[in-house]
């Protein structure tokens, strides 16, 4: 087999690279899911945003009508898997805008929606961040349980309820919402549609959820007759269900090349301060770092599998979950074999980054307290499992 890229892909990985000399401090290195958080780290995360949507990357393989660089696949998936090696951050700029809004317009949304939303995204600019409206109180893994409403009038839809663990919804100017339109409907999942919300109307109101690390990443919003035009609803009314499996199969697949660029940086940082420090003579050590090379390999393989199925245009249902659970279980042993080689250095708060005491800038403690939530994030683990044994294996439904 011959993994290696065509010349259009290694020159993609050159100027990455070029472009994380010019622009990231010396040594830069940033964990995933903290840019939200300090202002400091989101106004340099937007700048550098900005930088890569001037250079067409941002979303490099979209049609150049919507303000992406027709690029292939196989490129983007080279530029997300450098761009997570070396921590560029903006990446995601619209925490889910790149990921899956955008993808997910371009099947269902009207022209007018695309014209509208997609060179925004694009721009990499505030007004094209957004967040993502599924979750509830009591309605996560259950998503059909969802009880926010839309209800039609004449010239538009008003929305009540209450949305839960929003990433991001207090930098985001849009929501992409799923909300219930239909009530009364047979079977629970037929009466859910997909809505786009400015995060600027009447109604909304964001409270932030600090998390167990002091991290401001989660909100609960609350949607108090939000008035929304009729040109808001994405897609047929309650279908969103049907869409949004697209939606999440995007999501789920999209994390796959940046955290496993991600995942390899870790793993080469901590090889490097074993050497530095002698701790390599360690048998135990050795293993550990062994295993880790091992299981980072595979699950590039996974993610290259992914990829080549979609360059093949094949809608995946089960492979990104597969991806997932396995680089959710890579990055639990990553985060506890690193903070077992820093030892005690591992307690300095990632926030305190560029203290003398804190190794790797605090990406293996950072690691070590996020990991819980990736396994839950975009469908838990146990959820993911169902899908493999679903439509993976055909296994008859349990429930
Ligand atoms: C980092 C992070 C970011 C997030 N960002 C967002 C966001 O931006 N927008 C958003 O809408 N939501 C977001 N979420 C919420 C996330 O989607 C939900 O937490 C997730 O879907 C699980 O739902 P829940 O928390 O209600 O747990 P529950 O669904 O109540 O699950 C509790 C436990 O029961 C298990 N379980 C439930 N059902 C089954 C089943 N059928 N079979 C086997 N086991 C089952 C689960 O695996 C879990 O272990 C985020 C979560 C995290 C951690």
């Amino acid at each position: 087999m011959d993994f290696d890229f065509g010349e259009k892909e290694e020159a993609v990985r050159r100027e990455i690279r070029e472009f994380v000399r010019q622009e990231l401090p010396p040594g830069w290195l940033m964990g995933r899911l903290e840019e939200e958080s300090r202002d400091e780290d989101w106004e340099f995360a937007m700048s550098i945003s900005r930088r890569l949507s001037k250079r067409g990357w941002l979303t490099m393989s979209w049609p150049k009508e919507y303000g992406g660089k027709g690029a292939t696949l196989w490129e983007q998936m080279v530029y997300r898997e450098e761009a997570g090696y070396w921590g560029i951050p903006g990446v995601t700029m619209g925490v889910g805008g790149v990921d899956w809004v955008g993808p997910s317009l371009m099947l269902y949304g009207t022209d007018e929606q695309k014209e509208e939303y997609l060179p925004l995204i694009a721009s990499g600019e505030p007004d094209g961040v957004w967040c993502t409206g599924y979750s509830e109180p009591d309605a996560g893994s259950d998503f059909a349980s969802i009880r926010t409403q839309a209800v039609r009038e004449k010239d538009g839809y008003v929305i009540n309820g209450q949305k839960i663990w929003t990433s991001a919804a207090h930098r985001a100017r849009w929501m992409w919402l799923a909300a219930v339109t239909d009530p009364n409907a047979s079977v629970k999942h037929r009466g859910i549609s997909i809505f786009i919300v400015d995060m600027k109307s009447r109604g909304i109101t964001v409270n932030p959820l600090i998390n167990y690390t002091g991290y401001h990443i989660f909100n609960e919003v609350f949607l108090d007759d939000v008035r929304i035009p009729l040109g808001n609803l994405v897609g047929e009314e309650n279908r969103g269900w049907y869409q949004l499996m697209h939606s999440l199969s995007y999501e789920r697949g999209s994390i796959g090349p940046s955290a496993g660029g991600f995942n390899r940086r870790i793993l080469d940082e901590l090889v490097r301060y074993a050497k530095e420090t002698g701790l390599f003579q360690d048998p135990n050590i050795r293993h550990k770092l062994a295993d880790m090379a091992i299981e980072v390999e595979i699950a590039k393989m996974f993610v290259y599998q992914i990829i080549w199925k979609m360059s093949r245009g094949d809608t995946l249902v089960y492979e990104p979950s597969m991806d997932k659970v396995f680089r959710d279980m890579l990055t639990e042993r990553l985060a506890t074999t690193g903070t077992e080689i820093l030892g005690a250095y591992c307690q300095i708060d990632p926030l305190h980054r560029d203290s003398r005491w804190s190794k790797l800038r605090g990406c293996v403690e950072s690691l070590y307290w996020l990991f819980p939530g990736t396994s839950i994030a975009a469908g838990t683990d146990e959820i993911e499992k169902n899908i493999i044994g679903q439509f993976g294996l055909k296994l008859p439904k349990s429930y």
